[in-house]
């Protein structure tokens, strides 16, 4: 029997994402999530799509991430996918940090999984939780191929003039000081759907992809090669997001420290936790946001405002560093559902060749689409993203050619 199976994690410190996609057949088997690892009240969720069964959940102590991973075998066993299947190709493990090192997805061994310890120093939230996973993962499975898809990979090709940052050179290096970009699993997919939904190959077309989620990223991608990206050593640097403040003068930190009297520790969380629309206005949520603004609300204007602002910045200086932009994509949670945002980032944009028709706009819908009028100089797009199906992809790439 061939192997067509990929089983697609996402370990984070507290919870495993997971789904099971046939690659050959096409399609999703089943998706689930695992949260509050190590808690009395962990919660699993599970869907069988293949046997399209209804949603099952279950709340009760998992341990940790090797208790999680044996109830989802459970749960997947239930519907006759278990992980002691021949069908299973390999698992895909989403992993954020990947460093200078791993430009492309890697089959698991120890010394990768060296490697990528070896980068928690860059990646203290996500590496360790990564790690877990793929460590739980192998343990259950010892004899099938685990293979690390980065979100960094994808970064890799940009030029080192966007890659550092302007600073003694010994010193970037001795602590691995750069820009990495994350989202990049994401920005990957996006810009090669874009080039598809434009009739045309990666190769030929400039996108800037952008990634609005909880956390944002824009990427400037020219002939499927990424040349920049607004996120930098972490996943702080860039836009305005949920909770992470973007760009800010580095100062900002010192003037916090030496005046306001706060420790580093201190600093870190309210960039990365306090900030961008929740340290703006209360709210991460782009729909609470919206209902605010419709009610009058003044602070939950200028966070928008402010939000607006910074995607237009970057929508021009992608624009400078590709010189020529084919389609402007945007992408994730607010990228795909929230229309005013769409609008608002491109409003004022004509005489750059960028516009969105207020009728396409407003549609809904799950596939790719264009929302630019008929004949515009660049096409503007809502491309929804699929990091797992591309996990997958790239996985079954890997190992599946048997
Ligand atoms: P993600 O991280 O890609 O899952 O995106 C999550 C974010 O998407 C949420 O915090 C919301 O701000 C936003 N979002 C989700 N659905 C909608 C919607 N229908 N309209 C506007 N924003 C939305």
């Amino acid at each position: 029997m061939t192997a067509t199976r990929v089983l697609v994690l996402n370990s984070g410190s507290s919870s495993v994402k997971y789904q099971l996609l046939d690659m050959r057949k096409g399609g999703r088997l089943a998706s689930g999530l695992v949260e509050r690892i190590g808690e009395r009240t962990s919660r699993l969720r599970h869907t069988p799509l293949a046997a399209g069964g209804d949603t099952r959940e279950w709340t009760g102590p998992i341990a940790d991430h090797g208790a999680a991973l044996k109830a989802v075998a459970e749960e997947l066993a239930r519907d006759g996918l278990g992980l002691d299947s021949p069908e299973l190709a390999a698992i895909g493990h989403r992993v954020v940090h990947g460093g200078k090192l791993f430009t492309e997805p890697t089959v698991v061994d120890d010394t990768v999984l060296a490697e990528i310890e070896r980068l928690i120093p860059v990646a203290p939230l996500h590496n360790p939780a990564n790690l877990t996973g793929i460590r739980t993962a192998r343990a259950l499975r010892p004899d099938l191929p685990q293979v690390a898809v980065f979100d960094t990979a994808f970064h890799t090709t940009m030029p080192e003039a966007a890659a550092r940052y302007a600073i003694d050179v010994e010193t970037a290096d001795a602590h691995r000081v750069r820009r990495y970009g994350f989202h990049g699993t994401s920005h990957a997919y996006v810009s090669r759907a874009t080039a598809k939904l434009l009739g045309r190959t990666p190769e030929e077309v400039n996108v800037i992809v952008l990634h609005l989620g909880n956390g944002a990223s824009a990427s400037a991608v020219e002939g499927g090669r990424c040349v920049d990206t607004s996120m930098g050593l972490t996943p702080l640097e860039g836009l305005v997001m949920g909770t992470r403040s973007g760009d800010v003068d580095p100062a900002v930190i010192f003037h916090l420290a030496r005046v306001g009297g706060m420790s580093i520790d201190e600093i870190d969380t309210l960039l990365n936790k306090k900030s961008g629309l929740v340290g703006l206005c209360g709210d991460n949520d782009m729909r609470e946001i919206r209902r605010r603004i419709d009610e009058g609300d003044v602070r939950a204007k200028l966070a928008f405002d402010i939000y607006i602002h910074r995607l237009k910045k970057y929508i021009g200086a992608y624009y400078a560093v590709l010189g020529r932009v084919d389609a402007v994509a945007f992408t994730a949670g607010v990228g795909e559902n929230a229309a005013e945002v769409r609008a608002a980032a491109v409003a004022g944009l004509e005489t750059l060749g960028l516009a969105v028709d207020g009728g396409l706009n407003a549609v809904r819908g799950d596939e790719p689409r264009l929302i630019s009028p008929a004949g515009a100089r660049v096409a503007v797009a809502v491309v929804p993203t699929d990091e797992e199906l591309e996990i997958a992809t790239q996985t079954y790439a890997l190992v599946g050619r048997n």
